[in-house]
């Protein structure tokens, strides 16, 4: 069965950017309910830990820094087909490549500040949301 539910987290810059409630606004109009929500900070250990799987690769430590410079509004999400509607809606990873319409064309300002995070599997939107939320945070 498909999952229902995805975590996405809105960058720093497009925080910095004023750009939180367009984004916020864009992934209601898209049909996605917001289950949790907040603003908070990750230190560069919590950045760390969240990203460890891209450990290995030469953009992580630049990956880090950026993901730690600023607050960011995290977020769990549900709808049908979750996770792969959200993929689809945010667009490709470089802004140059996502189609018209989604949320990172509109939105990012380049591959690594991409405005917007979306889990890759319902696995992960899981891991990930419970890396943010408590059990009493979630409506
Ligand atoms: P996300 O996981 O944030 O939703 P994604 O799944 O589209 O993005 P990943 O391959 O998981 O892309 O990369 C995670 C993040 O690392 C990207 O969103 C981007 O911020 C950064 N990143 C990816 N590739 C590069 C790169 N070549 N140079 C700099 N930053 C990169
Ligand atoms: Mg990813």
């Amino acid at each position: 069965m498909a999952g229902n539910r995805t975590f996405t987290m809105i960058k720093p810059e497009a925080v910095e950017n004023g750009n939180t409630g367009a984004i916020l606004a864009k992934i209601q109009e898209a049909g996605f309910k917001l289950i949790a929500l907040k603003k908070t900070r990750l230190s560069s250990e919590r950045a760390g830990e969240f990203y460890e799987v891209h450990k290995e690769r030469p953009f992580y430590g630049e990956l880090v820094d950026y993901m730690s410079s600023g607050p960011i509004i995290a977020a769990i999400l549900e709808k049908d087909n979750a996770v792969l509607d959200f993929r689809t809606l945010i667009g490709s990873t470089d802004p140059a490549e996502a189609a018209e319409g989604t949320i990172r064309k509109a939105f990012a300002e380049s591959k690594a500040k991409n405005a917007v995070h979306g889990s890759d599997s319902d696995d992960n939107a899981q891991i990930e949301g419970d890396f943010f939320f408590t059990a009493d945070e979630r409506f």
